[in-house]
């Protein structure tokens, strides 16, 4: 079969003409900046609660704001949308660059809608750290989503800590869900920490992965095999067929070997094609079975509690490392007495608890 790429319809990337030159300030707004008028946490929620994606794109900016103003109307915009959550499904997928994540996120997405559901497509990405710039979730990769009334599409919040990042991403959903969005997808690319967090937001675990060399099992970490809800094999299609059922047998094989799922639901390894949009039902009917399953054996709502508090606990970890942290007068204490240690003067304890000695002095003293 002829590769994807060759085709007239290839949507990955590709090079358009360019244009001769752009005027650098646009010339129909000569007047200046016009200002948006700010709105109050009531307008928020309403626009929110009315499911108006304009309002619901500010407070998700709001959310991802570093300022302490807008830190502090979010929190309370979260904290009114509160009761109209939790009435959704959250859907984590992950996949190494190239599985085919944003071409599946379009299809599995597609396929949500048509049966009459919303969807809101986020993401956590940890290279957006170093870059300060985020590829997941951008809809330019979603081309068939991203014309769809019903699917809201954020890409990774790109400042801060993976912490601060997945927190953030975390109560986005919230204000998805007040918003009417009752299908969360939360994308994360399948290299590291970041499958935890969204792990620790989710309901249901994706992992899309590719058959290929022969050693798949080997390339992929056994914590990330152990968190999956569901393992499919991408670009079950062409002469790619053989070695993509070859894999899933492969995948259900090593899960026989693990320990049972806490929800004691049997994760399941089945094929598709993204491209050629094969097998997209059998995928999404395993998700519909999975939701059943934990809905009645009681995991669904044990697991959403566990998450809520592990969201309290991770919350305070990082404002407690933020509060320590950022203080100047500790940075320079801190520098002091790295060379202390280096230099065989002092333990790696005794400095230590000097430099928390003095933070803690510091907030006392603050609250006299
Ligand atoms: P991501 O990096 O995980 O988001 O992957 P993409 O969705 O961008 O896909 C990477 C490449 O694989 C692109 O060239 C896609 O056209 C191609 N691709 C994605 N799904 C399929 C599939 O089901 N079959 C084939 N043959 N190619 C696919």
């Amino acid at each position: 079969m002829e590769h994807p790429e060759n085709s007239a319809d290839y949507k990955g990337l590709q090079v358009n003409s360019g244009v001769a030159s752009q005027p650098t300030v646009n010339p129909y707004r000569v007047a200046g900046r016009r200002r948006v008028p700010s709105l109050s946490v009531n307008d928020y929620v309403e626009g929110i609660r009315k499911g108006d994606v304009s309002v619901l794109g500010r407070a998700v900016t709001l959310i991802e704001s570093t300022a302490d103003a807008h830190q502090a109307l979010a929190q309370e915009v979260i904290e009114k949308c509160l009761p109209y959550t939790g009435n959704s499904r959250r859907i984590g997928i992950t996949g190494v660059p190239g599985a085919g994540k944003s071409t599946s996120i379009d299809v599995f997405g597609l396929h949500v809608l048509r049966q009459g559901h919303k969807l809101a497509v986020l993401a956590i990405d940890p290279s957006s750290e170093r870059t300060r710039g985020s590829i997941l979730g951008d809809k330019t990769r979603m081309e068939k989503l991203s014309q769809e009334k019903d699917a809201f599409i954020r890409p990774s919040p790109s400042a801060g800590s993976l912490g601060g990042v997945a927190r953030k991403t975390r109560e986005t959903i919230v204000l998805c869900e007040a918003a009417g969005y009752d299908t969360v997808f939360v994308e994360t690319v399948g290299v590291g920490q970041s499958e935890t967090a969204v792990h620790s937001m989710v309901d249901f675990f994706l992992l899309i992965q590719l058959a290929g060399t022969g050693d798949e099992l080997q390339g992929i970490k056994r914590g990330i095999m152990e968190m999956a809800d569901g393992i499919v094999i991408n670009k079950c299609d062409g002469d790619n067929i053989e070695r993509a059922k070859l894999a899933a047998a492969q995948f259900r094989n090593a899960l026989h070997l693990f320990p049972p799922t806490p929800s004691k639901w049997v994760p399941e390894v089945l094929t598709y094609s993204g491209y050629y949009e094969l097998g997209i039902a059998e995928v999404w009917d395993m998700i519909d079975r999975y939701f059943e399953y934990v809905r009645a054996n009681g995991y669904f709502e044990r697991k959403r509690n566990e998450q809520a508090k592990y969201w309290m606990r991770e919350t305070i970890d990082e404002q407690l490392r933020a509060s320590f942290y950022h203080l100047p007068e500790v940075k320079a204490l801190l520098e002091q007495k790295e060379i202390r240690v280096l230099n065989n003067e002092q333990s790696s304890f005794t400095a230590a608890k000097d430099v928390l000695d003095f933070y803690f002095d510091r907030i006392r003293n603050n609250q006299r």
